[in-house]
């Protein structure tokens, strides 16, 4: 309870940036980084005339390209205690292609215990929590996977591969959900695995098909939790949305066609919609249009309101990467 008051008094909304190291082979490279202090970040803007130029930005945290998984997990903490108290969290990975956002929210390709990623670590969390308050809750944990795929939503949890394109509804129990996705119950956070894995066979089946499908849609890890408070009967819900988001890089329309030029715009659509919906309630704006994308229809309920929303934003060091930095920095200025 004091907690939530002191998470309330902070804002609903956070926004943490984090800086992806070089990546081996890459070492002795040029970095577009120039300092880091508390929330301030300081990068290198592209030379003009000649003369380099700097750039200051804002953020609640800023993670520098040493910090380690606990650390940049440690402040997520206390909104996983707010899921289990009946609160909606979302927590999104934003950034470009290969900034990290995988890394955040999962971890690498080899994953050791050092390496994982905020999903296990929230989870862990979440069933330890629970564990710890059977005396006075009796809790349910379920898990659904869904992807949005050209503003097109499939199970990735289901049997067949998730080809049917599912519809986001709205009911008065259960607020927005799709209720068409499986919903499967857990009680361990290797039952989470598991689906995880199944989730991304899932959707790298569709990967082949067309290259690296993972970088161009957003896959949406939403952890369902009903707790009975054991004296009153009392039901509280929550849900905690992980929200790994589609690749951020602009797309050159002018060198693009078909199928790709389609999905870029999807993307650009959807994350802007993001955006707004979050810098309209950052800004307190009394209309907020949640209606504008998949994305943000989907999430209506835990953007906003009691909810709290943690934004990791990614960037990569490199120089040749200035441009989507900047980019990237003023997206998240923009919501911050
Ligand atoms: P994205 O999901 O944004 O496309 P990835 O998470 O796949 O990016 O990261 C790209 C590469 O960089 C991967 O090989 C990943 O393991 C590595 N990487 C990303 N962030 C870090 C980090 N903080 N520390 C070490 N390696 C990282
Ligand atoms: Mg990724």
């Amino acid at each position: 309870k004091l907690y939530n008051q002191v998470q309330d008094l902070k804002g609903n909304i956070r926004v943490y940036c984090r800086v992806r190291p070089f990546l081996p082979g890459q070492f002795g490279s040029m970095s577009t980084l120039s300092r880091i202090d508390d929330g301030n970040i300081t990068v290198m803007t592209p030379a003009k005339n000649c003369k380099e130029g700097h750039k200051t930005f804002t953020f609640n945290k800023v993670f520098g390209p040493t910090a380690t998984q606990e650390a940049v997990f440690s402040d997520t903490q206390p909104l996983i205690r707010s899921v289990l108290d009946g609160y909606n969290v979302c927590i999104f990975a934003y950034g470009q292609t290969g900034s990290g956002k995988t890394y955040t929210m999962s971890g690498p390709k080899e994953l050791t215990e050092e390496a994982l990623g905020v999903n296990y670590r929230a989870l862990n969390d979440l069933f330890y929590i629970s564990e710890q308050r059977t005396d006075t809750f009796c809790y349910e944990i379920a898990v659904q996977m869904i992807e949005i795929y050209n503003e097109q939503v499939r199970d990735l949890l289901s049997n067949d591969g998730g080809n049917r394109r599912l519809e986001i509804r709205n009911s008065s129990q259960k607020g927005l959900n799709v209720p068409d996705a499986n919903l499967v119950p857990v009680a361990s956070t290797s039952d989470v695995i598991e689906l995880m894995n199944l989730g991304q066979k899932n959707r790298a089946v569709s990967s082949t098909a067309m290259n690296d499908r993972s970088s161009r849609s957003h896959c949406c890890l939403t952890i369902h939790v009903q707790g009975r408070d054991l004296t009153s009967g009392n039901i509280l819900r929550g849900c905690m949305h992980l929200v790994d988001l589609a690749g951020s890089e602009r797309v050159d329309k002018s060198k693009v066609k078909g199928d790709r030029l389609k999905e870029a715009q999807h993307i650009n659509k959807s994350l802007s919609a993001l955006g707004d919906v979050i810098s309209a309630l950052a800004q307190k704006n009394t209309h907020v249009p949640y209606r504008n994308s998949k994305l943000t229809q989907l999430l209506q309920d835990s953007l906003g309101g009691q909810a709290k929303t943690l934004m990791f934003v990614h960037i990569s060091p490199e120089v040749d990467a200035i441009g989507e930095t900047i980019g990237t920095l003023k997206f998240a200025e923009r919501v911050a």
